[in-house]
């Protein structure tokens, strides 16, 4: 299997530290609010990577964070009016049921920042009695002209850059490339006691110190969004070279963005679509086959024309699916004929090719054009087919398709326009005194786990 890590600038055979097990740390997001779709294509595609290498055999343990103390995650408790964790708890629920909804596995852990402060103020003290971090006024500072690899991840020109700070840099630090790893608390701010009075930790540290905590020195893959490449994952790696004395992470993998109008999608520049938001318009699943139709490392620019190609791609691979399931109903236990065995074989050497492109520096987008072979070939199977056969067909599709996180059976799930569509119906029927219709969209609700409760300000649903 190769990737491409970003620290060689190449692809690479996959050799992970400990045979047979990978640890892989992927940042998370910063919880202030709902994630949007372009937080949704690290998530997706490193959840790809994680299926696959458990698909090899692999025993994964992957961890990522949640960042629960920021300035944006501040900033909006002081506009609510409530404490920080109320702010970070409630996004970070949300963010799992978004995670849910679009099939991504849990993390084996995921840490949060405010749960590590103690091993932080660990980190941070092995790093001032190592000489790469000092305190001026409450705030810690790494010295990054101490740590030799200093920008081998960006392969940036450093002095570029210093002379670029230069002027904005404030007095205190000895570098205008030092950065934060502690800082003194301001008003109404949360803050821990430390030995530097009481603060909170910089951005960057707590990565450092939960891949360690969770992993080990060591970790095989590192991941997240290029735009994390500097400061934020250079910053990780002098830190935890610096401190733990060997290298940080084997691989380093990075996603392209997730762009609308050939933009990046970000909060800031508000030009963003969150996964809440689209669910309401294509299920999620539309989206995830979306994310994986293009190369993890190119950029993918959101439009609706692809979302919608995108969903009727999906819908060609389900229902062929959903034929085959039918078709196995009926099939007679016999042995495979000889032409049936020859199918079977092209089926075999499809296997091989979607594999060959996903350990090609995972390759989901000529791993789904595999798909689409091998349903062409499933649609021409012929009526009265041999079990053996149509349950090779069956379990390959469903398995291919679970790497991509894809579930190939169809769930007939209403949307929430769909549900809200229907109850407006429903009331109308009820005006003209149409009881039987009335009732029969109820029902129709029910079946598919939609209940209605009449309430004196309308009509309310939940899924059951
Ligand atoms: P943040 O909450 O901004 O720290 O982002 C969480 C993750 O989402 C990081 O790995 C970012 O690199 C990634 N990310 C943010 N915006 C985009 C985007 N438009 N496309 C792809 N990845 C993104
Ligand atoms: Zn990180």
């Amino acid at each position: 299997m190769r990737l491409y890590n970003t620290l060689s600038g190449e692809k690479e055979e996959f050799i992970p530290v400990h045979e047979g097990k990978v640890g892989m740390y992927v940042c998370g997001p910063t919880v202030y609010n709902y994630i949007h779709i372009g937080n949704a294509r690290p998530m997706i595609v490193f959840d790809t990577v994680r299926r696959y290498l458990e698909y090899k055999g692999y025993e994964v343990n992957y961890v990522s964070n949640f960042t629960d103390v920021d300035d944006k995650i501040i900033q909006k408790s002081i506009e609510e009016g409530v404490p920080a964790s109320e702010i970070s708890e409630r996004y970070i629920r949300e963010c799992k049921t978004d995670m849910e909804a679009m099939n991504i596995k849990p993390a084996t852990v995921h840490p949060k920042a405010t749960e590590e402060i103690d091993a932080m103020i660990r980190m941070i003290e092995t790093l001032i009695e190592k000489g790469y971090a000092y305190e001026k006024n409450g705030t810690v500072y790494f010295r990054t002209r101490q740590f030799d690899g200093y920008g081998k991840l960006s392969k940036k020109n450093l002095d570029e850059l210093r002379a670029g700070i230069r002027i904005a840099v404030s007095e205190e630090k000895e570098d205008p490339l030092d950065f934060v790893l502690w800082k003194p608390k301001k008003e109404g701010e949360p803050a821990w006691s430390s030995p530097w009075g009481d603060g909170r930790p910089g951005w960057h540290i707590e990565c450092s110190v939960m891949s360690k905590k969770y992993i080990g020195d060591t970790l095989d893959i590192h991941a997240g969004g290029e735009d994390l490449v500097f400061p934020h994952h250079e910053n990780e790696i002098a830190q935890s070279e610096a401190c733990n004395g060997t290298t940080f992470s084997k691989y380093w993998m990075h996603n392209a963005f997730l762009n609308i109008d050939k933009k990046k999608m970000s909060k800031s520049a508000g030009n963003f679509l969150t996964v809440r938001e689209i669910g309401e318009k294509y299920p999620l699943q539309v989206i995830r086959f979306f994310m994986l139709s293009a190369h993890y490392r190119s950029p993918l620019n959101f439009s609706g024309e692809l979302v919608e190609s995108a969903r009727a791609g999906l819908e060609r691979i389900l229902t062929a699916a959903e034929n085959v399931r039918e078709q196995l109903k009926k099939a007679p236990d016999r042995e495979c004929s000889a032409e049936e065995r020859e199918q079977l074989e092209r089926l075999g050497a499809l296997r091989a090719k979607y594999e060959a492109a996903m350990e090609d520096d995972f390759n989901t987008a000529d791993a789904i054009s595999v798909v689409f072979e091998i349903v062409r070939l499933a649609n021409a199977t012929a009526e009265g087919s041999a079990r053996a056969y149509l349950e090779e067909f069956s379990s390959t599709i469903t398995q291919l398709c679970d790497i991509l996180g894809i579930v190939t059976e169809k769930k007939e799930e209403l949307l929430d326009a769909e549900i809200e569509a229907l109850i407006e119906e429903r009331q109308q029927a009820r005006k003209r005194k149409e009881y039987a219709r009335s009732d029969e969209i109820r029902d129709m609700l029910k079946e598919k786990g939609i209940l209605l409760e009449d309430t004196r300000e309308g009509v309310k649903w939940k899924r059951a």
